[in-house]
């Protein structure tokens, strides 16, 4: 600070911003100091010759150590009481406990930054930004570890959320006249042995992908001027994992009751054509009302529209216009009606033909659009696709990016803490469980 001080002086004028890291500095280790002296002003987590070790056994006090602990403010070294359990055979440090470093040497203040960055973009990027924002230094693999270590943590804290939700001991807490449940999935990019066994879309027939999957629940109360249905403002919650469909299935469910369901006036599961998504529909939420997203079943005709008439081309258009409008009254019939006339030549558009009268008849109740409407009701998955994108997309799909299947769930568990509004509550839950 002093040096940046002088230049000042010397050349008369200001650098300020050389001036404000140099103080950022000198604050941060005046406040180490103190800090230091705080966190060692008791006796070190002393309480006696022995104590209970956690485990029912009593354990032997062997000796004071130091450690050195990274805060938010500066390294500062921390002497606590060692005991060692023979049963257990592993040592306790009461002080270790209370202060929340049990195996690390990083403050919760600093995890918390660390998972804050590590939630947000590459490893890499996270350590750079918190050198920049912070001025804490740290390595990419400890951003990397604590990071998953907090993802694993949130999925604890969820995994017992889910059980009380499933044993019925879970109220939800507030009335939500429309819930929404939209589901959806994406590949992530994984290492080699996560895939092993599994064929994919891959030319060479290997699949480089899992799929994850995401559920995300909205409310609505309202419609606009025009009757068009209206998200609830900072409503939407996300979960997701790369799982099955039955395990998934569980998630949405707990957190769907978290979110209202029980008291819930209406409850719609919307989602594209994917059967697993009905699936957990009827298992968890039957008597919900089911949309397919409109626009993938419009995707499905002008796909068809140009493999069987000539691409662009009057009568593909012609054609397609009328099954559009068709489908946007929910008139499935008369578009199954249509595609049943088409009869093509090639094997190929045949098939594609059967798979999309398949897809039209078995959906038929899933498509009403006109009366979804008239009921003010959203008849779009574009919530939980845009979720897909940001929550999974930007994070776990970037560029060189390959995961296993922990390290990526980890870090989705994480995001959707964070992206759901939940961050803060985590650490609270935290600070009440260790106080
Ligand atoms: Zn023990």
């Amino acid at each position: 600070m002093t040096r940046a001080l002088r230049d000042q002086e010397k050349t008369g004028h200001w650098d300020l911003e050389a001036l404000e890291l140099a103080l950022r500095s000198s604050m941060h280790s005046i406040g180490g100091v103190l800090l230091e002296k705080l966190m060692n002003s008791d006796v070190g987590g002393y309480g006696g010759p022995r104590i209970d070790c956690g485990q029912g056994h009593p354990a032997e006090f062997v000796e004071y150590r130091r450690k050195e602990v990274l805060t938010v403010l500066a390294g500062v070294e921390v002497e606590r009481a060692y005991y060692y359990c023979q049963v257990c055979g592993g040592g306790v440090i009461p002080k270790d406990q209370e202060l929340d470093i049990v195996g690390t040497c990083f403050s919760p203040g600093v995890r918390r930054l660390m998972g804050r960055v590590g939630g947000k973009d590459s490893f890499d990027q996270g350590r750079k930004d918190l050198e920049e924002l912070a001025g804490i230094m740290v390595k990419t693999k400890a951003v990397e570890r604590v990071s998953e270590a907090l993802g694993e943590q949130i999925e604890r804290t969820s995994q017992r959320e889910r059980e009380l939700a499933l044993s019925g001991k879970m109220v939800s807490f507030q009335p939500a006249p429309l819930l929404y449940i939209a589901l959806d999935g994406t590949g992530v990019p994984v290492v080699p042995r996560e895939t092993e066994g599994r064929s994919g879309k891959d030319p060479t027939g290997k699949a480089k992908t899992r799929e994850a999957k995401l559920g995300c629940v909205f409310t609505q109360t309202k419609v606009d001027d025009q009757g068009h249905p209206v998200r609830d403002p900072a409503s939407t919650t996300y979960v997701g994992a790369i799982e099955t469909a039955e395990a998934l299935g569980r998630r949405i469910y707990a957190e769907a009751i978290r979110r209202g369901l029980t008291r819930a006036a209406k409850v719609i599961v919307i989602g594209d054509g994917a059967p697993w998504i009905w699936g957990i529909a009827e298992e968890h939420f039957p008597g919900a009302i089911q949309i397919v997203d409109l626009y993938h079943a419009r995707e499905h005709l002008a796909n068809l529209a140009k493999m069987v008439y000539e691409a662009d081309s009057v009568r593909s258009k012609q054609w397609l216009a009328a099954r559009l409008e068709e489908l946007d009254a929910g008139e499935i019939e008369a578009v199954v009606t249509s595609l049943r006339r088409l009869r093509p030549q090639d094997r190929t558009v045949q098939d594609r033909t059967g798979k999309a009268i398949d897809y039209f008849q078995t959906n038929r109740q899933r498509m009403r659009y006109a009366d979804f409407r008239r009921q003010g009701l959203f008849v779009g998955s574009g919530v939980v696709e845009a979720g897909c994108k940001t929550i999974l997309g930007q994070r776990l799909k970037r560029s060189g990016m390959h995961w296993t299947v922990r390290g990526a769930n980890a870090i989705i568990a994480l995001r959707c803490c964070q992206m759901s509004g939940r961050w803060e509550e985590f650490w609270e839950s935290r600070s009440v469980r260790n106080g």
